[in-house]
């Protein structure tokens, strides 16, 4: 098992939009390994490749340790891309792991179709609500350089802005291995 150190707020390569990725070669293979050991360890249920300090499109997610959700199956999108997303929009009360100890309900569009290839090289479509249309939204989102304060008014992210700081000024503990420069 490898755990790969965590990026969290502040790191600049959490705002780049991430680079496309061209060759599904074994390092992207042994890439995903670690990043679901990475994921689960630290109790998460999405990761971006950026969140473990790689510049590659890709994510991974995994909801099935969530009540009522036992039976989804963990996902790898390569180059995701979401290509509908419904009118209606729902909040949730979204975590990340790269934003640890903050919490904030986020607008999203309830349901949406995400397209993306698959470690065969295949591409893939498929559509999803509920928790699912959350996770992949939170995740792809990540590949274009946004986070939960860019997706909140003005209003709660001014209610955000001491645990901003305190993750800027890395003053947080977690139970997983963090980036540090
Ligand atoms: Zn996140």
């Amino acid at each position: 098992m490898s755990l790969l150190p965590i990026t969290i707020y502040g790191e600049e390569i959490l705002r780049k939009k991430a680079k496309e990725i061209t060759a599904i070669d074994d390092e992207l293979i042994t890439l995903v390994k670690d990043m679901f050991d990475t994921m689960r360890n630290a109790n998460g249920i999405g990761l971006a490749a950026n969140q473990v300090n790689l510049d590659k499109q890709i994510f991974i997610v995994d909801i099935s340790p969530v009540e009522g959700y036992e039976k989804v199956k963990p996902l790898i999108a390569i180059n995701p891309k979401i290509i509908a997303s419904s009118n209606e929009t729902e909040p949730f009360e979204e975590g990340c792991l790269s934003l640890p100890t903050l919490r904030a309900d986020v607008f999203r569009p309830a349901a949406i179709k995400l397209r993306y290839l698959d470690l065969n090289e295949e591409e893939q479509e498929i559509e999803a609500d509920g928790l699912l249309a959350r996770v992949f939204q939170h995740e792809s989102d990540h590949l274009i350089g946004k986070l939960i304060p860019d997706r909140i008014d003005n209003k709660s992210k001014k209610k955000l802005s001491n645990v901003l700081d305190s993750l800027l000024k890395r003053q947080i503990e977690t139970d997983y291995p963090i980036f540090i420069k």
